[in-house]
């Protein structure tokens, strides 16, 4: 992908990230500034790779678990809406798609789990809203991320993970072709909603939403 550039090889996968990356960086430590000036920046821009490396461990679920089928992904790259993992080839069996798609959101449900354990339960309604402020339990609005990764790739819009789930199960049924085509109408019809929403105060789905439409 043009713009993007690798910051570290791990298990022999190139970590790269988008320069747009940087761009929501940027934004998230002048809002933070503007609340609490510079260790609010800090503290945002901390939160913002804490939040962004639960997405690369996401991408590396995907990664592993197409390794198990001998699928190869050279690189994974991290960009302001989420992370790619370039996959070599689709696995070819629906039953090893399935377990590929679900590796991702499955380390989301470990690592909310973990944060849950950490945080014994005591997670307050106002820690979520805090969500975009300085303050708060950092451990709470992680989880509460986790929740959302999980929660957001459930949606069935092709080519998110949700949507491969879909269409790995109607493969199980259907011919290839015809499993692709349902799933990539789904996903379209989804990410038409999405836009619709975005304009109802949520513009980084449009950009989700065009990702999607493309996409699918
Ligand atoms: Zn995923």
């Amino acid at each position: 992908m043009k713009g993007s550039y690798r910051i570290a090889r791990v298990a022999g996968i190139d970590v790269k990230i988008h320069v747009t990356f940087l761009l929501l960086l940027a934004w998230f430590g002048w809002m933070y500034w503007q609340e609490r000036g510079v260790s609010g920046a800090i503290e945002g821009v901390g939160f913002t790779l804490l939040l962004f490396l639960c997405v690369l461990l996401h991408e590396f679920g995907h990664a592993f678990a197409a390794r198990a089928y001998g699928i190869r992904t050279p690189d994974i790259t991290l960009l302001p809406i989420g992370g790619v993992a370039r996959l070599e080839r689709m696995p070819s069996k629906p039953a090893h798609e399935l377990v590929v798609a679900i590796a991702g959101p499955a380390v989301n449900v470990v690592i909310a789990a973990l944060l849950a354990f950490f945080l014994a339960f005591k997670v307050r309604a106002t820690d979520f809203s805090d969500i975009d402020h300085v303050g708060g339990s950092l451990a709470a609005k992680l989880f509460y991320v986790n929740v959302m990764l999980v929660a957001f790739n459930a949606i069935p819009a092709f080519p998110m993970d949700g949507g491969r789930v879909l269409r790995a199960l109607l493969a199980m049924r259907f011919s290839n072709v015809l499993a692709t085509t349902i799933a990539a109408r789904v996903g379209q019809t989804i990410a038409v909603g999405f836009a619709a929403a975005s304009f109802l105060g949520a513009p980084m789905l449009l950009f989700i939403a065009i990702f999607v439409f493309l996409g699918a």
